[in-house]
């Protein structure tokens, strides 16, 4: 087990000139599982997302629909922070990159001390720029001339800027993530990011004319004329989300970052441009990296020329928000692109959720409250008894070691494993005929049954947390922590409370 007393992650800041999608989603699920489950083995975590508004792309959205970029941003930010919420994303700052107070002097801090380490410099050049990813090419990374992640024709733009001496950093980047001192998750992104750096890394510009930024952003300190590269301000906001610039204690107590949670398209953002920020800079480094994939719908990839963006708001507002959390955790793989079908949600809600989980609470609840009036029988678990609960509770490790390697889908099919365990013991141990011999004859293996619920609303907490919450309650007890699995907790004289049930089926 993991022995630290804080732990500090961040989601990607999504840029807000759309609204969000399902990747966003998926991403706030993992996200929050990871720190959850933290939580529960008694870290102070802390969580930061946001909304990276300084983009030119807003500035263009908001043109279009005839608004201010402020208020643009404050509208978007907010539907973002909705879903935030909706999907129960437990996030403990949402950092907003157009505030001035909570934002701005950490960002400028960070610019002040890359220009000390003499890593700054002005120069005029000519280069190929996709807003869309506010970042420039190469001619030789863009095969079809269009950028590969937006199919859009790159701007040709000459300007006078200031550049940051990434060069200077290549060497010690390869080291820092071949040896993994930086972790980047999975191994396929860590090769793609050490065969990047290897093709040698370039200075790149940090700043643009307040003219091509239309105004908007933040301006490079002592020189108005040109207003920071959003890349550095967005990426600054996993520092001043804990306070950099504002709060120095709180800062201190969190820095430096055990995950950034990113899709694959920011991977270079993060794994070189951040990290070599950062060395610049004299602050730690993150520890890890973690990189989800894409999703697909029904085998195609999202659209609006398609006509197959799927919102998450409509989908949490069918089926709630835990079975869609089990989708993505259950069905999207963790570190690779992933398919989601509604069709196959309801089937795993019914056939997975329903059948394993609900039947388990369900059938071991009623079983009690028939029988034993809600009361915990005084019963002492047999040998063959002690040997489920022993492959139980090797179970139980096998599912912590994974969550604390990350592997989130690995970790929750063992979580249904558990619960499918469990059934089988109840199927096993018959107690519909032990009970017509007397109470006691049932008991052990209800006492038993009943523990193991209690351990599966412990495991399901970081991952669909209404479900773990709504478990407890029929149990009667408060939720407990991570430390507390395995242990007979529930003992004879424990009332419980009223069985409900957990998944409807679709
Ligand atoms: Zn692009």
């Amino acid at each position: 087990m993991i022995e630290i007393s804080k732990f500090y992650l961040t989601t990607a800041i999504p840029y807000v000139n759309a609204a969000p999608h399902i990747g966003h989603a998926l991403e706030f699920v993992q996200t929050d599982a990871i720190a959850r489950y933290h939580r529960l083995l008694g870290n102070d975590v802390a969580l930061v997302t946001g909304a990276d508004e300084n983009s030119l792309k807003n500035v263009h959205a908001a043109e279009a629909k005839g608004i201010s970029t402020a208020q643009l941003c404050e509208q978007n930010a907010e539907i973002f922070k909705q879903l935030a919420e909706k999907i129960g994303l437990s996030y403990t700052d949402f950092l907003r990159t157009s505030i001035k107070e909570s934002h701005w002097p950490g960002v400028n801090r960070l610019w002040e001390l890359l220009a000390k380490s003499g890593d700054i410099y002005k120069k005029k050049y000519t280069g190929l720029y996709c807003v869309g990813c506010e970042s420039f090419y190469e001619e030789s990374e863009l095969p079809e001339g269009v950028c590969p992640e937006h199919n859009k024709k790159p701007e040709i733009v000459e300007e006078e800027n200031y550049f940051f001496k990434l060069s200077r950093y290549q060497d010690e980047l390869e080291s820092l993530i071949e040896t993994n001192e930086l972790q980047v998750l999975p191994e396929t992104r860590k090769n793609e990011v050490l065969s990047f750096i290897r093709s040698g890394l370039q200075d790149f510009s940090i700043s643009r004319s307040v003219a091509r930024a239309k105004g908007w952003g933040v301006p490079v300190p002592g020189d108005e004329s040109q207003i920071q590269y959003v890349w550095l301000d967005a990426l600054g906001t996993y520092l001043t989300g804990i306070g950099y610039g504002t709060n120095e204690e709180k800062f201190k107590k969190y820095w430096p970052a055990d995950v950034h949670v990113i899709g694959k398209g920011i991977l270079r953002f993060h794994a070189v441009y951040w990290p070599a920020f950062l060395l610049s800079a004299g602050l730690a480094l993150p520890k890890t990296i973690f990189v989800h994939g894409y999703i697909t719908v029904e085998g195609q990839k999202m659209s609006k020329s398609i006509g197959n963006i799927v919102d998450p708001f409509s989908l949490i507002e069918k089926y709630g928000s835990d079975p869609l959390r089990y989708y993505f955790l259950s069905e999207v793989p963790t570190f690779a692109d992933g398919d989601f079908s509604e069709k196959l949600l309801i089937e795993k809600n019914n056939n997975e959720l329903a059948a394993n989980i609900g039947n388990l609470v369900n059938r071991t609840m009623v079983f009690l409250t028939n029988n034993y009036a809600g009361e915990i029988p005084k019963a002492e678990p047999s040998d063959s008894e002690n040997t489920f609960l022993d492959s139980q509770k090797a179970q139980i490790e096998k599912i912590t070691s994974l969550l604390d390697e990350l592997k989130l889908k690995e970790a929750m099919e063992n979580i249904m494993a558990f619960s499918s365990n469990a059934n089988k013991f109840f199927q096993d141990q018959e107690p519909w005929k032990k009970i017509k011999e007397g109470k006691e004859k049932a008991a052990p293996s209800l006492y038993v049954l009943i523990n193991q619920v209690k351990d599966l609303a412990i495991l399901l907490a970081p991952f669909l947390p209404n479900t773990s919450a709504s478990i407890f309650k029929q149990l009667g007890t408060e939720p407990q922590i991570w430390e507390e699995l395995g242990i007979l907790s529930i003992n004879a004289g424990h009332r419980l409370g009223k069985p409900e049930i957990l998944f409807k089926k679709l």
